[in-house]
């Protein structure tokens, strides 16, 4: 089989920080294209040139993607072969590209995977949480009604969640998790993964959030949130939360009391409130 099929679309994934975690087929996909579609010309450019791939780019970000599809299908149906890349990781996983495939695909052009680099799925692999069936979030919205929303309709999942999340809303995040899910799920952050400072941290959301809140080296760099999927612990410590606050309700406040039982056994503050 040829590195690449003449008139073809093949997905390219990049580094996510380290220039090496490039396989051999992707820099030769990337040498034999016509074409590459780069997320940023200017931010691809350097690692292109340290691969040695000398081939024209085009942007294709979230801004021009409808305008630049037809054109890159034109010439995939008359015969070039355009390669697709993003800033980094996986193209299309909160990254541009869907429209292209999708249009590509349409038009009955071959569209070639070429695997590589994925930050959720690199953090999912040394996260030591179930991984046998997970849920990938993406981004969750910034502001803070709508990402507890957010929060609110995945607290039953019984799989493991994988966020994004940008390094200045982790803290916030993280304390919006440890509300509505409870302080004692399980919860992992993985930072700058395959980069100087990777760093890994695995407990419950409650020392997390308290660990992240109080370190500022905690909220730098690239990060993905995971936390465990609701188990059979989590309605255990519901129950047990259920049971503390009843007995508490009976001398405090129900907000004071929903406080104290959720530091005390782990269970969510607000299902503990809310069920008052
Ligand atoms: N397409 C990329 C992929 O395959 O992972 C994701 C692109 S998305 C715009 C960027 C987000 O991915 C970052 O905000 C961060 O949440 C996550 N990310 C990217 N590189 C990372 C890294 N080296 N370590 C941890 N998270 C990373």
């Amino acid at each position: 089989m040829p590195t690449v099929p003449p008139g073809s679309l093949s997905v390219v994934a990049t580094p996510i920080g380290n220039r090496d975690d490039m396989s051999t087929r992707a820099i030769a996909t990337l040498r034999a294209a016509d074409v590459i579609a780069a997320e940023d010309t200017r931010h691809s450019r350097p690692l292109l040139v340290h691969h040695n791939v000398d081939v024209p780019l085009v942007p294709l970000h979230e801004h021009n993607e409808r305008e630049v599809v037809d054109g890159l299908v034109r010439r995939m149906l008359e015969g070039q072969s355009v390669a697709l890349i993003s800033d980094a990781g996986t193209p299309l996983v909160s990254d541009p590209g869907f429209r292209l495939v999708r249009a590509a695909r349409a038009a009955g052009i071959r569209c070639v995977p070429i695997p590589g680099a994925c930050a959720a799925i690199a953090a999912l692999s040394v996260a030591g949480l179930p991984s046998d069936r997970f849920v990938f979030e993406g981004f969750l919205p910034p502001k803070a009604a709508a990402r507890r929303g957010r929060l609110q309709a995945l607290a039953g999942e019984p799989r493991t969640l994988i966020f994004y999340e940008s390094s200045h809303r982790v803290a916030e995040s993280l304390a919006d998790m440890r509300e509505v899910f409870g302080g004692g799920r399980e919860a992992v952050l993985a930072r700058e993964l395959t980069k100087l400072f990777e760093t890994v941290i695995g407990e419950p959301l409650d020392e997390l959030a308290t660990r992240v809140a109080g370190d500022p080296d905690q909220q730098r760099g690239e990060c993905v949130l995971l936390v465990a999927g609701r188990g059979e612990e989590a309605d255990a410590r519901l129950a047990e939360g259920q049971r503390v606050f009843a007995l508490l309700r009976e001398e405090l406040p129900p907000a004071k009391a929903a406080k104290l039982a959720a530091a005390i056994t782990g269970a969510p503050r607000k299902s503990l409130y809310e069920a008052s």
